[in-house]
């Protein structure tokens, strides 16, 4: 068994191979130590190897899909390795014949298709990148819904590009250049090497065209070397780790570079698209607008919000979709209400492609089906526009199949295909001839137990059942001397002595048995049959069905957005070839959701950046820190993307022409994981948007410059302000803290003063987050300083400083250098009760009430804040 185990082995060494032995899955040697470590279960040892002893651990087969989930987590790829056969036909072999064994599937982070091991909500891709001289190509898809694309990646593409579709894992040719290598790394997918001929473009446009059993990939679309290059890798790896059971790729779509709008990685983290910065999707834009009801409709949300559109005529038709269901309260309603039944068509399909599917997908595609039908119903009358239209045709044509289904299915089947039980009574004869063999047998066995009570005066005799003697008659072992003599010995032949029993068969009761095994087999086995045959018969529609599930997800999606933006009060934006971008009253939606829990309300704002024909348009925000200012940035990246994705926006009107690409960028973020420098960092990525911004690029820059010495910080900021003007010609919005950029208004005919309001009342600042015209007058750094909390003295030594500073300034820079000299020594002043010890932030804020002067509503709020801040 060991050399079976390690020839095995040996064919799959990058990967922990999963050995079925019985009802467990052994790994030995490294293997083993290295999964004892990653589950943390225990590592034990079997038989020597070279003198040392074998490390072992296992994992039961019936729950190894959590064990697998947390490996595939943690980076291994696991190969399956399965008995082929009973161990009884290795016996018929000869005694020290070992069981077949076979790798039957591998594995790998983007190659999943269990429920329990994906997100149900979002997408799982593979991706493949190739490069054949110098051009690229990303090809991607989705195993467990079928979905196949291929577009042309430029090497400066490849980063923004993952970050749009985040691939679980990534193929790439053992040759492609090591900083490629890195970025994918980077990205945070798997990186998987295959050989370079994997990425044999040639050989690719046989191996797709036989995929998709055509001739020509013409009717596909054109596509280059490096498409087929990357479409053909990814095919050989799904037929090297699904070992032949090929999914059901839908044929390859060839997406265009500029039809998506280009939001590269650190934008997309910045806004918090899909994920919050804290890790995790609880806080970002997805978790606070999503309302989809259905895990496909979740996933056609995730790739509009990822990749919103360029394209004017889409948007206009997913605003439409949005608007007509707006209209339409009590239709939306109820189409919601349909799709609450409907289950995940394209993984149940997926599933069954593979032959990993389960009664229980067969039962998804009926209920599917069925649930997709009554939404043709409900909509059959309305008046809908295009895009639903189009969706409510897809809806139906499956009368046959869900007929056929439903009356073959129970109403609720059980998980495995192997138990039986999930053929409906009534529907095959001979299933259902068997299946009374098999049940009246277990009545006459009953019968027999009486009968036999009766016979031998034994009360307490029983007839059981196990797996090694099947059915057998039981006596307490007190009982055994009258039942092994005559005459009940007779009839009674012994087969077992325990220690606190007697078992016993008679003839009658092993024939009995023989029929009702035979009986409970050929059930198992008709239904088997009638399996693969409802599986076939699906799997004949699954184009049909693939086009109703993205229907289904269409509805899901359009009546989402249309309860989002009744219930929150937003509006269709006005999208067109202009370069205009006027938004009036509008609000992020992530920070008002989070103001609104907490009682507060969130002020709206305008933003009007209107630029004439290659010309740009740019706001320079200033106003003191915490005054709203990345906050209202980034609600305006935040709303051009919403009304590109085909949303409504939270805005009370908004005017958008069309934006090729958004980039959003903060001074001086730490990423430190990746060991370079804030200030590093922040000027690699304004580098990025001043070399790839183009007049139709919506540009946020927060703070650029923060990162370095003052008169450097303002230097840089100062020439980036005037490159995105003169160069990028771009739509910009420029929150600094530099006051002596609001000049530049004056000079540059595109750029525009605004600062964020803050009222100032008894020494300290009031924030009103309203966004005005004009420069903020200063920066009240000082004051904010106070309010978080810096003690008393150094405040107040501050804002000494800062006099002497100013008036340095107003009497000309030659005093600078003796301002050290001028200020007087700082002194602590006596402050008994702050002096001593630290204040907690709590005594702090309680020391700034003044009772009387709160209202009661201020006062409840002030226990809450307090009560938080413990
Ligand atoms: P800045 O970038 O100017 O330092 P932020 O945008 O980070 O300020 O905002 C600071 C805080 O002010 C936010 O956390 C939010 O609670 C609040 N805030 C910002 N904008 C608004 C607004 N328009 N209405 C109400 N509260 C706001």
């Amino acid at each position: 068994m060991m050399a079976q185990y390690m020839e095995i082995k040996a064919q799959h060494s990058d990967a922990l191979l999963f050995y079925r032995m019985g009802d467990f899955y052994e790994m030995f040697f490294d293997d083993a130590v290295a999964a004892a470590e990653a589950l943390d279960i225990a590592l034990t040892k079997r038989g020597k190897h070279d003198g040392g002893d074998i490390p072992m651990c296992g994992v039961p087969a019936n729950s190894a899909e959590g064990y697998l989930l947390t490996l595939i987590r943690k980076g291994f790829r696991v190969a399956v390795c399965e008995q082929m056969e009973d161990p009884a036909e290795a016996k018929k072999r000869g005694s020290k014949s070992v069981v077949r064994r076979e790798v039957v599937r591998l594995v790998t982070p983007g190659t999943l298709t269990e429920d329990s091991l994906l997100d149900a909500r979002r997408h799982n891709y593979l991706a493949a990148y190739a490069e054949v001289r110098g051009e690229g190509a990303l090809a991607w898809a989705d195993i467990s819904t079928g979905a196949f694309q291929v577009m042309a990646c430029p090497p400066v593409q490849l980063s923004p590009e993952l970050a749009r579709l985040g691939p679980r894992e990534v193929l790439v040719s053992d040759g492609l250049d090591g900083a490629r290598q890195d970025l994918i790394r980077d990205s945070g997918a798997a990186l998987t090497h295959l050989s370079p001929a994997s990425f044999d473009s040639g050989s690719a446009e046989a191996r797709i065209q036989s995929l998709f059993k055509v001739k020509t990939l013409d009717p596909f679309g054109s596509f280059t070397r490096p498409d087929l290059s990357a479409m053909g890798a990814l095919i050989d790896y799904l037929e090297l780790t699904q070992k032949g059971n090929l999914p059901l790729l839908r044929p390859p779509r060839k997406q265009s570079l500029g039809r998506v709008m280009q939001i590269d990685a650190a934008t997309r983290r910045n806004l918090e698209l899909t994920g919050s910065l804290n890790g995790g999707r609880a806080g970002s834009l997805a978790a606070t607008i999503d309302r989809t009801l259905t895990a496909g409709g979740a996933r056609l949300f995730e790739r509009r919000l990822s990749s919103p559109s360029t394209h004017l005529d889409i948007i206009t038709a997913r605003h439409d979709g949005v608007g007509a269901m707006l209209d339409n309260t009590g239709l939306a309603a109820d189409i919601r209400a349909a799709l609450r039944q409907v289950p995940d068509l394209d993984r149940a399909l997926s599933r069954l492609a593979l032959d990993r599917g389960g009664p229980r997908d067969l039962a998804a595609i009926r209920n599917g089906l069925t649930a997709a039908e009554a939404l043709a119903q409900l909509v059959s009358g309305a008046e809908l526009p295009e895009i639903l239209a189009d969706a409510a045709t897809d809806l139906r044509g499956h009368d046959d199949l869900v007929a056929h289904l439903s009356d073959a299915l129970v109403a609720e089947p059980p998980l495995l295909a192997r138990d039986g039980g999930f053929i409906a009574a009534g529907f095959d004869s001979e299933l259902d001839e068997a299946r009374s063999l098999r049940d009246e047998g277990r009545g006459v066995i009953a019968k027999m137990q009486a009968d036999y009570v009766e016979q031998s005066g034994i009360p307490s005799l029983k007839i059981k059942h196990n797996n090694v003697l099947g059915y057998f008659i039981e006596t307490t072992a007190t009982h055994a001397e009258k039942m092994l003599s005559p005459p009940l010995s007779d009839s009674f032949i012994h087969r077992q002595t325990t220690a606190n029993a007697v078992r016993f068969t008679t003839v009658e009761l092993s024939e009995l048995e023989t029929k009702i095994l035979n009986a409970g087999q050929r059930a198992l086995i008709i239904e088997k049959t009638l399996f693969e045959t409802l599986r076939i018969a699906i799997l004949d529609e699954h184009g049909p069905i693939g086009a109703t599930a993205r229907a289904l997800a269409e509805f899901d999606v359009a009546t989402a957005l249309a309860d989002l933006a009744r219930d929150k009060d937003w509006t269709r934006p006005k999208v067109d070839d202009s370069r205009e971008f006027v938004i009036t009253d509008g609000r992020h939606p992530v920070v008002e959701a989070a103001l609104q829990a907490a009682g507060e309300s969130f002020i709206a704002n305008d933003c009007r950046l209107s630029a004439g024909k290659g010309a740009a348009a740019i706001t320079l925000l200033t106003g003191p820190n915490m005054a709203g200012k990345s906050t209202f940035l980034r609600q305006n990246a935040l709303i051009a993307i919403l009304a590109q994705m085909g949303c409504f926006v939270p805005a009370s009107a908004a005017h958008i022409g069309i934006v090729s690409q958004v980039f959003s960028r903060v001074g001086a973020s730490d990423d430190l994981a990746r060991g370079r420098s804030t200030f590093m960092v922040e000027m690699v990525e304004t580098a990025t948007i001043l070399n790839q911004a183009d007049d139709r690029a919506l540009v946020i820059l927060d703070e650029i410059g923060r990162g370095t010495a003052t008169y450097d910080g303002l230097s840089i900021a100062w020439a980036t302000l005037e490159h995105l003007h003169a160069v990028n010609r771009c739509r910009a919005l420029f929150a600094t803290h530099y006051h002596e950029m609001t000049g530049l208004a004056a000079r540059l005919e595109g750029v525009a003063n605004a600062t964020v309001a803050v009222k100032e009342w008894d020494g300290e600042v009031i924030f009103l987050h309203e966004v005005r015209e004009g420069a903020a007058d200063r920066s009240y750094g000082v004051q904010v300083a106070k309010l978080a909390g810096l003690p008393a003295s150094v405040i107040s030594r501050a804002q000494t400083v800062l006099e002497a500073l100013e008036r340095g300034e107003r009497e000309g820079n030659q005093r600078k250098d003796t301002l050290i000299d001028d200020l007087p020594l700082f002194a602590v002043s006596p402050q008994p009760q702050v002096a001593a010890t630290r204040q907690s932030p709590l005594e702090d804020r309680l020391r700034q009430v003044h009772p009387d002067e709160l209202t009661a509503r201020e006062a409840l709020s002030l226990i809450y804040e307090l009560k938080a801040a413990m």
